[in-house]
């Protein structure tokens, strides 16, 4: 397994890569949003030397608001629109795997519309990516909504589309992370892991919240998962984050020369 982290997209890209390289990652889950990491802002050619240097792979990482579910037809094609340029630079930059979050509109609407909607801007993204070399991942999010029903729903009906599940969210509303491991199984494409209390997305160190961390890598091994885990664990003292890459790692049986 490969472990990663992501810049924090209000910070300078190239130095979150060199101390994401410098502290020993395999990857970077390259953030491209506003505002330092913007399309505007980023110097594609500097990131992909700054990724090189360090050796370092890429996934990407679009914005999680970006409004893909609205119930206005106009931000929707907008969000796609926006997406599309992102997909644009994460080519450029040599990233072939790109993640875009679920999204729901307010409870005027219902969870098949906001499905519906989903669906249809997912639909286009992947078949842009399809024409530019890029695969988009689905990532559900914290919302009540965030269900493995409906990840499976939007999954099933975009062919195409790469599960990537984050475990901090499948711990939101009773929600159980090792179970909806097992559920996805066959088609898990990316994992983030970060802990917390069941209650709220708190993005804490893995082993400081309520997810049973043995038992979830129990149902990756039972997987077979040997791809991508991204500690998004979120600390302005980054101290926190080394630590809790230690104990990732040793969950995961990942040894460093
Ligand atoms: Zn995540």
């Amino acid at each position: 397994m490969k472990l990663g982290y992501p810049n924090h997209p209000r910070r300078n890209v190239i130095e979150e890569i060199d101390w994401i390289g410098r502290n020993g990652f395999d990857f970077v889950d390259l953030c491209l949003e506003p505002d330092r990491a913007s399309v505007e802002a980023v110097d594609t050619a500097a990131v992909r030397d700054a990724l090189r240097r360090w050796k370092l792979q890429a996934v990407g990482h679009t914005a999680w608001y970006l409004p893909i579910a609205s119930p206005m037809s106009q931000l929707r094609r907008a969000a796609v629109a926006t997406a599309k340029d992102y997909l644009a630079a994460f080519k450029s930059i040599g990233v072939e795997a790109v993640t875009v979050h679920a999204d729901w509109p307010t409870g005027l609407f219902t969870v098949d519309e906001a499905v519906a909607w989903q669906i249809e801007s997912l639909a286009a993204l992947v078949a842009e990516g399809a024409e530019i070399g890029i695969r988009i991942m689905y990532e559900a999010a914290t919302k009540q909504w965030d269900t493995a029903e409906t990840m499976a729903r939007v999954l099933d009906a975009v062919p195409g589309l790469l599960c990537h599940l984050d475990l901090g969210h499948c711990n939101l509303f009773g929600r159980d992370p090792a179970a909806t491991i097992d559920r996805f199984a066959r088609r898990l494409h990316h994992v983030h892991v970060h802990d917390n209390d069941g209650r709220s997305d708190l993005h804490l160190p893995p082993g400081t919240g309520t997810i049973d961390w043995p038992a979830v890598f129990r149902a990756l091994a039972r997987a077979h998962y040997d791809r991508t885990l991204t500690l998004e664990v979120f600390s302005s003292d980054r101290d926190f984050v080394l630590l809790a890459k230690r104990k990732v790692e040793a969950y995961a049986g990942i040894k460093r020369g």
